[in-house]
């Protein structure tokens, strides 16, 4: 129903609240165990450290923190950002980063840099459903590139299908929704075969620290120095820090950060000057180094006790899922093509009390019913053995 009794923009009447959303705010009840949320655990919150860096910052710089900062963000956090791209052998200055206030931040910039109603643009499906949203206010046309069990395939990135995208946005680790990474032979063809197409890559990588099995490998970011082409990627704070915070930034070529900034200037002048300098007050001397493998060891743990429950639970049935080596995600897919999880998510709450997200919203184009996202990181162990027996008794 429309209240407005005025006009209002068109980009804001088309833009509806998902009907999901509004189920998914049943998962506030308590007897419900939810796998649907995407939020990090606040067990990894670093609350003690947190606290103790504003209280730093208030004794001792409290009017630069209360001010405003420069549109590029703060220079001291955007420094650290370099230094640590140095670290794993990725040469970047200053000039190549831009803080923004979280990641979905950042999606929104690009969109603004790259689309007019009608571009094109490449999606991997199915893929981060937020992504979509914001980038939907551009009213873009969304082509998919082809994927298989291991994520998507370079090969397919055709001249045809690549004529007049503007960009294409990948997840290569630990994709949300479906918790795959990238291998690294496929990262390279990638990274080679969009240099050759002169097309965009924008690398949305908010889970790559969350690795809890195997070897760290390097971004598209990292790739595109030795093999050429322009990777815009996007980090983020949030999952590793705290969401709350809003921190997230953007390392990319000198030309497109400044157009970005003139962006974020118009957007909202620049991102929480005392909030980058929380963030940075409590990197600065190697904390993630003793804060992240107690995160990722939590999420291994998490992750291993839901790939138990499903073993145990859904032995047999026409179903299967992903196995991730790392962020919060795990994907199942049921192989009888008439399943509709979106239809199933009601009574998934009202009968057996367990939510997830079906995974119709990640699909650009073209949703496919079939599938749902679990989230592994936010309900304890005896809840997942149990939200996971309630779920497979729904499919049964
Ligand atoms: N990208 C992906 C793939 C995400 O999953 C999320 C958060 N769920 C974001 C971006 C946005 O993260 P933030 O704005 O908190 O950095």
């Amino acid at each position: 129903m429309n209240a407005f009794t005025f006009p209002i923009s068109q980009r804001a009447a088309t833009m509806k609240s998902s009907v999901i959303y509004d189920i998914l705010k049943m998962t506030e009840r308590p007897e419900v165990i939810s796998f649907a949320g995407g939020l990090p655990t606040p067990e990894g919150f670093p609350v003690e450290q947190l606290h103790k860096a504003f209280d730093t910052i208030f004794q001792t710089q409290a009017k630069t923190a209360l001010q405003y900062g420069s549109s590029e963000g703060y220079r001291p956090l955007r420094e650290w950002i370099v230094r640590d791209f140095k670290a794993r052998g990725v040469d970047i200055q200053v000039e190549n980063v831009l803080i923004v206030s979280g990641s979905q931040q950042a999606l929104d910039l690009i969109g603004k840099l790259f689309l007019d109603e009608g571009s094109k643009v490449l999606f991997e499906s199915p893929s981060y459903l937020g992504a979509i949203q914001s980038l939907n206010q551009f009213s873009p046309c969304y082509d998919t590139i082809p994927t298989d069990e291991k994520g998507l395939i370079p090969e397919a990135l055709t001249s045809d299908l690549t004529k007049d995208a503007r960009f294409a946005y990948v997840l290569p680790n630990f994709q949300n929704p479906t918790g795959r990474t990238l291998c690294l032979a496929r990262r390279i063809a990638l990274v080679k075969r969009a240099a050759e197409l002169n097309l965009p890559l924008v690398e949305d990588d908010p889970y790559g620290e969350l690795r809890f099995e195997g070897e760290a490998l390097p971004s598209l970011f990292a790739l595109s120095q030795q093999y050429g082409g322009t990777v815009i990627r996007m980090g983020s704070f949030s999952k590793i820090l705290s969401p709350g915070l809003r921190i997230g930034f953007i390392t990319a070529p000198v030309h497109i950060i400044d157009k970005l900034v003139q962006l974020k200037q118009a957007t909202d002048l620049q991102t929480s000057t005392i909030n980058q300098m929380a963030v940075y007050e409590t990197v600065k001397d190697g904390f993630l180094d003793v804060h992240l493998p107690k995160v990722r060891e939590l999420y291994h743990r998490q992750c291993h006790y839901m790939l138990e429950a499903l073993e145990e639970h859904f032995a047999g049935m026409e179903v299967s899922w992903t196995r991730p080596t790392g962020g919060m995600f795990i994907w199942m897919t049921f192989h009888q093509p008439d399943m509709d999880t979106t239809q199933l998510l009601y009574r998934a709450i009202e009968e057996q009390h367990v939510a997830y997200v079906p995974g119709e919203p990640f699909f650009p184009s073209k949703p496919e019913k079939n599938h749902l996202r679990l989230s592994f990181v936010t309900v304890p162990e005896d809840k997942i053995r149990a939200g996971v027996a309630q779920l497979a008794r729904l499919f049964r």
